[in-house]
């Protein structure tokens, strides 16, 4: 039988086994201290405990490593990993650097089961979700790749997968991230989850943690949002939003609301307008996306002009509305363009451009 991976316990449960061994409870942030900041592979580097609980915990406990499959930059400066899992699934981080900002997009589930018409990681269906160590280990993964200058500020849960759809896997991973003792100490005001809208994980995050929270909207009205994202059927737009209407959002911060842009289907005027109205009296912001295109999808992405339009009108009603702009694209690296069929892997996907780059594999 398999060891159990020690970054899948939290802080609780390391501390219950320590108990047993008659362990101080400080001990666990110190054996977290080592896993989680300074990133060690082994119970023999942890030179500060002593030898026989070294060993005891070597006996016990297995220490996860994620095998770097690839590593592709794209033009702009974005890093896409391909990690692969123990199992030979394989799932996608993308680092994403701005000048004040070092951000890391991250996989809650290898695959979706979501459905959502426009985006590519759906076209390959839910594979399983991440234990809380797999999605951890993609922040200590990327961390060792990172010039020492450079730390990781923000980290988003918009990679592969629904992190809501994985939510005790997802919140246990949330703790031991913005755990500044003995986890890896990220602001909580510094970590987004973005989801597709499901309505009582929602209510449970927002209570549970104080990570921000970014929801996919995408339309105006059910019968275009159930089109592009079945998820509505469940829970339809107004459902949606009278939660998000009601959620605790902490003083200073906002939701944000994603808006993906497909040319001719969803920015008309009306949309804009209708838009407005539904988010009316929400402290929030929106981001447009304009739509990243892969293969697999006839969806185009509409004209500088029309994105402006769209904007300047949900301006014009007073909201804060940025453009995300497509980082990473040129490597398939952008929103919405994740997806890590073993066919795309060994085919010509990740060797397209010219500045993708084939660096070092450390499996
Ligand atoms: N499951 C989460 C995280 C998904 S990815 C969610 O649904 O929010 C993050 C964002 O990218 C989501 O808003 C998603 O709808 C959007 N997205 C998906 N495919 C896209 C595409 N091809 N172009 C632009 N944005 C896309």
């Amino acid at each position: 039988m398999t060891k159990p991976n020690i970054k899948d316990l939290s802080r609780k449960e390391l501390e219950e086994w320590l108990t047993q061994r008659r362990e101080p409870l400080y001990r666990a942030s110190q054996v977290q201290r080592w896993l989680f900041q300074k990133g060690a592979l082994s119970f023999s580097e942890m030179t500060d405990l002593s030898g026989e609980l070294r060993s005891a915990m070597e006996e016990a406990f297995s220490i996860s490593r994620l095998r770097v499959v690839h590593k592709s930059q794209s033009k702009d400066g974005t890093v896409k990993f391909l990690f692969g899992l123990a199992d030979t699934l394989n799932i996608e981080s993308v680092l994403i650097p701005e000048t004040k900002r070092l951000t890391l997009c991250i996989s809650t589930q290898a695959g979706c089961g979501f459905g959502c018409s426009f985006c590519a990681t759906a076209q390959m269906g839910l594979k399983r979700n991440l234990r809380a160590s797999e999605i951890l280990d993609q922040i200590l993964e990327a961390r060792r790749s990172v010039a020492l200058d450079r730390r990781i500020t923000h980290v988003v849960l918009m990679g592969m997968g629904e992190p809501l759809a994985n939510y005790p896997q997802t919140l246990k991973a949330l703790e031991i991230m913005t755990d500044a003792s003995g986890g890896i100490g990220i602001s909580p005001r510094r970590i987004t989850v973005s989801t597709v809208g499901l309505v009582p994980q929602i209510k449970r995050l927002m209570e549970e943690t104080r990570v921000n929270l970014a929801v996919s909207l995408h339309a105006t009205t059910d019968d275009l949002r159930s089109q592009m994202m079945p998820v509505n059927r469940k829970y339809p737009l107004a459902e949606l939003i009278k939660c998000c209407r009601s959620l605790p959002v902490p003083k200073r911060r906002r939701i944000t609301f994603e808006y993906v842009l497909l040319r001719g289907i969803n920015h008309s005027p009306e949309d804009a307008r209708r838009l407005g109205q539904l988010l009316k009296g929400i402290r929030c912001k929106i981001n447009l996306i304009p739509f990243n295109p892969h293969s697999g999808s006839s969806y185009q992405r509409p004209t500088q002009e029309e994105v402006l339009q769209f904007q300047n009108s949900l301006h014009a009603q007073g909201y804060q509305v940025n453009v995300r702009e497509p980082r990473g694209d040129d490597i398939q690296a952008a929103c919405g363009q994740l997806q890590t069929e073993t066919k795309t892997v060994q085919g010509s996907k990740f060797d397209v451009g010219h500045r993708t780059l084939n660096i070092a594999l450390n499996g």
